[in-house]
C-alpha cells in the first residue's frame, strides 16, 4: 500500500489562518440583511439581526439602494436577459454599455470611456496595454493595490518597461525620479506618472495642479485612479480633477490648469454602489483597449443589468448636484462635532474622516464597541497604516441624517 505524498498547502495555510488569528488580523464577514444605506441591518455573532448605523460604506450618494437605480437595473435585466455569454468584441456588447460609455465620458470631462467588470481591472488593463518597452511608470507610495499589481505586471507582458516609485505626495521626490529616468539610456519611450485622486487611508486628495505642470515639463502622460473620489469631489461631484479647475465642461476648469489624459474609476463606490470599472480619456486610448486589452478580450463585459443602474446612478449625479451638496454639508458636520467630542480627526477635503488612535489592537476593540453600540465604523491597524497610526475610518453619505451624526458622536463619546 503507498501512502499519499504530503502536499505542501495544506500545513502552510493552516499556520497562515492561525498566525492571523492570533495577530488579530483575521478578517471575519459582516453578513448584512438589508440593502446598503445609512441604517443596514447585521447578522451578528448569536445569531440576531441588528439595525446598525453604517460610517463604513462607499456609499457616499447613497445612491445604492436608490429606487430608481435598483428599477434601472430590473428594466435592463428583463429586456435583455442576464447577459450575452460572450466577450465584448466577439458579440458581448449590449446598447446600455454604448450609452453607459457615453454617459461617463460626459460626466468625466473625456472624450471617450470603456468599462469593465472592475476598476481593478480597468486599472490591469490600462498600463500592460498602453506601455511599450523603454516607458517609465512612476508611481505615488501611497498608490491602490490596483495600480501596485498593474505594474508589476506591465514588464511581465512588455518586456523593458521600467518602473519607479516617488514618495507620497512629493513634488520633489517626483523630480528626482524623473530626472533620474530622463538620464536613464534604457528610458527611450513614454513616461507615465499615476496617482490615486483620492488616498483611501487618509482622505488626503493628490496635488494634481502639480503632477499636471511636472507632466508637461517631462512630456510624461497623467493617469488618476479617481474611484473614492467620483461622487464626491468638486462642486458638481465630478472628482478630483473637477476640485482642481480642470475638468472639461464644469464651471471651475481653467483651462491653463490642464486636464489628466487618463482616469481609471470605479462604478462600485460613490457611483451606484454596484461593481464595475471605466478607463476614460481621448478615444485613441480606449479604441487601443478595445483592440489590445487582455482584461477586456478575454473576458465578459460589466453585466447589463450592472450597466443600466449605473448609468442611471451617474445620469442622477448629473441632474441632481444637490446631493453632492448635502454629503459636503454631512461631512463638515461630523468634522465638527467628532471633533468637538475630543477626538482628532484627520483634515481633508473628502468624505473619509480618520480617527487617529494609535495601537492597532485599540482601534480594533474600540470598532467592536462601537458596533456593540449599534455604530458600524471599521478600524484599520497595521500593516494596512503604518505602525502606530491605527485608525477608525469613518465614512460619510449623503444619506446619513443630522440624527445619525448625533448618534456617531455620543457612541464615540461612550468609549
Ligand atoms: C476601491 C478602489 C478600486 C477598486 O475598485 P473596484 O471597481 O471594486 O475594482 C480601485 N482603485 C482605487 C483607488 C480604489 O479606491
Amino acid at each position: 500500500m503507498t501512502t499519499a505524498a504530503a502536499r505542501p498547502f495544506d500545513a502552510r495555510t493552516d499556520a497562515t489562518l492561525r498566525s492571523l488569528e492570533e495577530s488579530g488580523q483575521y478578517k471575519h464577514l459582516h453578513m448584512l440583511e438589508s440593502p446598503m444605506d445609512a441604517v443596514v441591518k447585521m447578522r451578528r455573532p448569536n445569531g440576531k439581526s441588528a439595525d446598525v448605523l453604517c460610517f463604513c460604506s462607499n456609499n457616499y450618494l447613497g445612491l445604492a439602494n436608490e429606487p430608481r437605480v435598483v428599477q434601472a437595473g430590473i428594466e435592463g435585466l428583463k429586456r435583455y436577459g442576464a447577459g450575452t455569454a460572450s466577450v465584448r468584441f466577439i458579440c458581448g456588447t449590449f446598447e446600455p454599455h454604448e450609452q453607459l460609455e457615453a454617459r461617463i465620458a460626459s460626466y468625466m470631462g473625456t472624450e471617450a470611456s470603456y468599462t469593465f467588470v472592475s476598476c481593478w481591472n480597468a486599472t490591469e488593463a490600462l498600463f500592460p496595454t498602453f506601455c511599450e518597452a523603454g516607458d517609465f511608470i512612476l508611481s505615488d507610495e501611497l498608490n491602490h493595490a490596483c495600480i501596485i499589481d498593474s505594474i508589476r505586471l506591465t514588464p511581465v507582458i512588455k518586456k523593458g518597461v521600467k518602473k519607479g516609485v516617488f514618495k507620497h505626495s512629493d513634488m520633489a521626490s517626483a523630480r528626482q525620479k524623473l530626472q533620474a529616468a530622463q538620464d536613464d539610456p534604457e528610458v527611450t519611450g513614454q513616461i507615465w506618472i499615476i496617482s490615486d485622486g483620492v488616498f483611501s487611508m487618509e482622505g488626503d486628495i493628490a496635488d494634481l495642479l502639480s503632477l499636471r505642470k511636472l507632466c508637461d515639463e517631462f512630456g510624461a502622460m497623467l493617469v488618476v485612479d479617481d474611484s473614492h473620489g467620483h461622487g464626491v469631489m468638486g462642486d458638481t461631484g465630478r472628482g478630483t480633477h473637477e476640485h482642481y479647475g480642470m475638468c472639461p465642461g464644469t464651471p471651475s476648469f481653467d483651462p491653463a490648469n490642464g486636464t489628466v489624459d487618463f482616469f481609471t474609476g470605479t462604478l462600485g463606490k460613490g457611483l451606484g454602489g454596484g461593481a464595475g470599472g471605466f478607463i476614460a480619456g481621448p478615444k485613441r486610448g480606449t479604441e487601443l483597449i478595445i483592440q489590445r486589452g487582455r482584461p477586456t478580450l478575454f473576458s465578459n463585459a460589466l453585466p447589463v443589468t450592472v450597466a443600466c443602474s449605473a448609468n442611471e446612478a451617474i445620469r442622477i449625479v448629473m441632474d441632481e448636484p444637490e446631493r453632492v451638496q448635502r454629503l459636503k454639508a454631512n461631512v463638515a458636520s461630523a468634522r465638527k462635532k467628532i471633533g468637538a467630542a475630543g477626538f482628532e480627526v484627520l483634515e481633508s477635503p473628502t468624505a473619509i474622516c480618520p480617527i487617529i488612535v494609535g495601537d492597532t489592537a485599540k482601534a480594533i476593540s474600540m470598532s467592536q464597541r462601537l458596533l456593540e453600540l449599534g455604530v458600524f465604523v471599521i478600524g484599520f491597524g497595521y500593516p494596512v497604516v503604518p505602525e502606530g497610526t491605527a485608525r477608525l475610518r469613518i465614512q460619510m453619505s449623503a444619506a446619513h441624517t443630522e440624527e445619525h451624526i448625533d448618534r456617531l458622536v455620543e457612541a464615540l463619546k461612550e468609549l
